[in-house]
């Protein structure tokens, strides 16, 4: 789970796109839509890591 405030600065490192979601991040931007991981209550913001839209 994310802290909301902490929700409304982050934004995706691809596209710079808001993110949503609670137990995953998932970018708002259709074209792009990548889902970070969230462990631990902490966002996993890295290209790398993230999943592809399923
Ligand atoms: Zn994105």
């Amino acid at each position: 789970v994310i802290d909301p405030k902490l929700l409304e600065i982050l934004v995706c490192p691809r596209c710079r796109s808001s993110l949503t979601g609670t137990d995953e991040l998932v970018c708002s931007d259709d074209s792009c839509g990548l889902v970070y991981p969230v462990r631990d209550g902490v966002p996993v913001l890295l290209i790398d890591g993230a999943g592809q839209p399923s």
